[in-house]
């Protein structure tokens, strides 16, 4: 599920943050190498070891995978539920994803759980469980006006993001057997 991204970049960052920590001893690629090396273990989905690779290591080779994963389901979801393109371009839609996991904070407010104790969304969030892009930001990437991105594009959007939500969920249970 979507939800799983901000608990996913939870994951990233204290791992990232245990490599900083622990870069003071010298053993900055050893460490690099161990979490590469879990990564490559076991059964994981393409798109969750991509993903993976792309928020911890920021490699282009890896992006430019993560990318075409995505643009595939994107090609898919499309053609299933025969979404009219325009000129709007799927690789485009993949490539904002990818960028927008780069800028996503969790929301402290809620602690990335997109609603408040009354159960409401949360409105410094608007309910995403994170911060990031503006909604102008994302159509204007998209070469979209507003009205169809919130009439169209915005609900497709969450679809993809949804697919990079599944494969958040495996790299995050997969990270955890592996290394905590
Ligand atoms: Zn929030």
């Amino acid at each position: 599920m979507i939800w799983d991204i901000p608990a996913l970049l939870n994951t990233i960052g204290h791992t990232r943050n245990q490599l900083y920590n622990d870069n003071t001893a010298g053993q900055l690629n050893y460490h690099w190498e161990d979490i590469a090396a879990a990564l490559g273990m076991g059964n994981l989905p393409a798109e969750s070891y991509y993903l993976g690779r792309y928020l911890i290591f920021d490699d282009q080779a890896d992006k430019q995978k993560l990318i075409e994963l995505i643009t595939i389901e994107a090609e898919y979801l499309a053609e299933t539920h025969y979404w009219k393109l325009g000129d709007v371009s799927l690789e485009q839609l993949a490539l904002l994803a990818c960028e927008e996991l780069k800028i996503m904070s969790v929301c402290e407010q809620c602690d990335g759980l997109g609603f408040n104790r009354s159960g409401d969304d949360c409105s410094p969030c608007s309910g995403y469980g994170w911060k990031s892009y503006s909604e102008k930001d994302k159509y204007q990437f998209l070469g979209l006006d507003s009205k169809s991105w919130f009439r169209r594009w915005q609900g497709r959007y969450m679809d993809i993001l949804n697919y990079v939500g599944d494969a958040a969920y495996h790299l995050r249970e997969h990270l955890k057997q592996q290394l905590y």
